[in-house]
């Protein structure tokens, strides 16, 4: 690890991993806090975080693009999306680790253009836990109090406080490398929480852990949470972590925020087809709209299948081409043709996967489509791959959206 720049409050210490230097994952910025000095009215303090417009460059090339983003007081918000359409960017701008090459970024409803990282009221945890492996778990967490002057009785009261706030206390004397990786992540957000931020930033926080432990790790923060009442933006592309953690979500796609919205809202009602898709597992179909009064929609795909959506679930403009959206859940498979299903075809069975409770078939129907269905796992049933099947579900199943 090599100590390489110091400058009034931010340290920066890039650890050498290969020639990796420059890769920002590896790159350690430990910011002092700082709360604002001037109080805020009553009414200017329910947006904790807010986005303006705001676009980023590199090098001519946009990482976003206007992008609007309002984050209120006490929220654990998350932003999820695929890798490279610009979460981390966003987070960094939050933080102060970039600048806007447009827009304002506002924290607790300051302007903060001229506010370096280390003064906004915020902290980092970071994936790679960035923790300095010379130091004890108790220097590590103590280290940006002691860069701040803090007293020592004070100190020491924040550090052991932060230590049992993340249970860890029996480890105070402890070095990063006796600790297993959820130890470290915790030891990471007790460094972040002695700070006291109003904002908690945190990117992949989980990333790093194997699946046991990072549920485990999911329920202490949102315990944490819960416990500190501060804002939480987390940065994740697991959509299962966003959905469980958060009381909303932005999904972002190309440097654009694509919906925002609690995690019903945006599982139930995706507002475009790339969300239907990137949350959850959804089948999608595209067709023509052939026929659509206030009631229901129907809908005529180019393989020659009909589909019928409600019309208080497709809530879209007058189109002449949409896209249904249904889960895999909402499907119901049967050996015998159902009744008054709405939407009924037949096909057969093309794969099928047994998940313990659940069976995953993937359905050819006769049109040539293929349908993924997410089945309860009943011991009647006798299905295997050729077996002829219907699939159906209720027009109010699924949703229509904007192709
Ligand atoms: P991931 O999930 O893979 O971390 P992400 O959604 O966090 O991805 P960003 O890291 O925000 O994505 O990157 C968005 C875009 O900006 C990408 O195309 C990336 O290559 C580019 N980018 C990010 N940082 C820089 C940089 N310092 N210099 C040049 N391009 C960058």
């Amino acid at each position: 690890m090599m100590l390489s720049k110091y400058l009034s409050g931010i340290l920066l210490v890039e650890m050498s991993l290969g020639n990796s230097a420059a890769i920002r994952g590896t790159t350690l910025i430990m910011s002092q806090t700082v709360s604002p000095s001037i109080a805020l009215p009553q009414t200017q303090q329910v947006l904790d975080v807010e986005l303006r417009q705001v676009s980023k460059y590199f090098g001519g090339e946009a990482a976003i693009q206007n992008i609007d983003l309002k984050i209120r007081e006490g929220e654990f918000f998350s932003i999820l999306g695929p890798s490279g359409c610009g979460k981390t960017t966003t987070l960094r701008l939050i933080a102060g680790f970039e600048q806007p090459s447009a827009g304002m970024v506002l924290i607790q409803g300051r302007d903060m253009s001229r506010i370096p990282a280390h003064r906004r009221s915020v902290n980092t945890v970071f994936q790679s836990y960035a923790l300095f492996n010379h130091m004890t778990v108790k220097d590590n967490i103590s280290f940006g109090l002691r860069v701040k002057r803090m007293g020592r009785s004070q100190r020491e009261q924040r550090v052991a406080d932060a230590l049992q706030l993340v249970k860890m206390e029996s480890f105070a004397n402890r070095y990063p490398q006796q600790l297993s990786g959820g130890q470290k992540q915790r030891v990471a957000l007790a460094r972040a929480l002695v700070n006291r931020p109003a904002v908690m930033l945190l990117d992949e926080p989980l990333g790093a852990l194997d699946l046991k432990l990072r549920k485990q790790m999911q329920v202490e923060l949102t315990n944490l949470h819960q416990q500190l009442g501060i804002t939480f933006v987390m940065v994740t592309h697991d959509q299962e972590e966003a959905l469980s953690l958060s009381n909303r979500i932005a999904v972002m796609k190309d440097g654009d925020i694509e919906q925002i919205g609690t995690p019903s809202e945006i599982y139930d009602y995706p507002q475009t087809p790339f969300v239907a898709d990137f949350i959850g597992e959804t089948n999608l179909l595209q067709g023509e709209v052939e026929f659509a009064d206030s009631q229901i929609l129907r809908l005529l795909t180019p393989e020659g299948t009909t589909v019928l959506v409600n019309r208080s679930e497709a809530n879209l403009p007058d189109l002449k081409t949409a896209v249904v959206s249904v889960r895999p859940e909402n499907i119901r498979l049967s050996q015998e043709a159902p009744l008054n299903e709405g939407n009924c075809y037949s096909g057969y069975v093309k794969h099928i996967m047994y998940l313990g409770t659940h069976l995953h078939c993937v359905v050819q129907l006769q049109t040539g489509e293929r349908l993924t269905v997410m089945q309860p796992n009943r011991s009647e049933q006798s299905l295997t791959p050729e077996t002829p099947v219907y699939v159906s579900w209720l027009p109010s199943d699924c949703l229509a959206l904007a192709a």
